[in-house]
C-alpha cells in the first residue's frame, strides 16, 4: 500500500516553533489514517530542534537546494544559524519516507522545512518568494509528489492514479506468468 506522509502540525500535533498546531480537517485525512497509509512527522522535531524554537527561514537570495548544498543557510532573528538541524530533518524525513514506501506528502505550506511553493523571504517581515523548504525539496528530489494543505484533492487524484497504474501492471505481469505457465 503507498503511504502519505503528513507534517505533523497539519494533523493538530502542537510541534510549530510557537507550540501550536495547524490542523487541517479532511475526510481524505480521516480515510487514510483508517486505512494505516499515514505517516505523520515533523522534520524540525527530528532533526533536534525543541517546541517552542525561534522562527528560522532561509537567508535572503538563497533556496532550499543551495541550504542541502551546504552554500546558504538557514537562520533565526538573531543570526543563529540552525541549518543543520533544517538539513538533519530534511534527511530523517527523506528516510522515513523511504522506510514507509511514501509516494505522497502533504506538506505545509511556506515553512523552511515543508513549504513546497512559497518560503519567507528571509528577512522576517512576513513577505513570501516563490520556492520550497528543504525536506520538500529533498521528498521531491527521490521521486515522492509533494502537496500542500490545499491541494489535498490534487494528492488524492494524484495516488489514486497511481494505484491504477500499479493495478493495471502488476494485473499485465500476472497474465505474463499464466502464460509462461501455460
Ligand atoms: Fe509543521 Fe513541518 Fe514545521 Fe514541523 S517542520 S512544525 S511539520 S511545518
Amino acid at each position: 500500500m503507498l503511504k502519505v506522509l503528513v507534517s505533523a502540525c497539519l494533523m493538530g500535533r502542537r510541534v510549530r516553533y510557537d507550540g501550536q498546531a495547524k490542523t487541517v480537517e479532511d475526510n481524505a485525512l480521516d480515510r487514510w489514517r483508517a486505512e494505516g497509509r499515514l505517516v505523520v512527522h515533523c522534520p524540525e522535531i527530528a532533526g533536534g530542534l525543541p517546541v517552542p524554537r525561534p522562527p528560522a527561514e532561509i537567508e535572503p537570495g538563497a533556496d532550499a537546494d543551495a541550504v542541502l548544498a551546504g552554500r546558504a543557510r538557514i537562520l533565526t532573528p538573531d543570526r543563529e544559524d540552525v541549518s543543520d538541524h533544517f538539513v538533519a530533518g530534511a534527511r530523517a524525513a527523506s528516510a522515513t519516507a523511504r522506510a514507509h514506501g511514501v509516494a505522497v506528502a502533504i506538506l505545509k505550506e511556506s515553512s523552511p522545512s515543508c513549504g513546497s511553493l512559497e518560503v519567507y523571504d528571509g528577512t522576517f517581515g512576513g513577505r513570501k518568494v516563490p520556492g520550497a523548504g528543504v525536506t520538500a525539496r529533498l521528498l521531491a528530489e527521490q521521486g515522492v509528489a509533494v502537496f500542500n494543505e490545499n491541494q489535498i484533492a490534487e494528492a488524492v487524484a494524484h495516488l489514486e492514479g497511481l494505484e491504477r497504474r500499479e493495478d493495471s501492471e502488476s494485473g499485465a505481469r500476472e497474465d505474463a506468468e499464466g502464460r509462461r505457465e501455460r
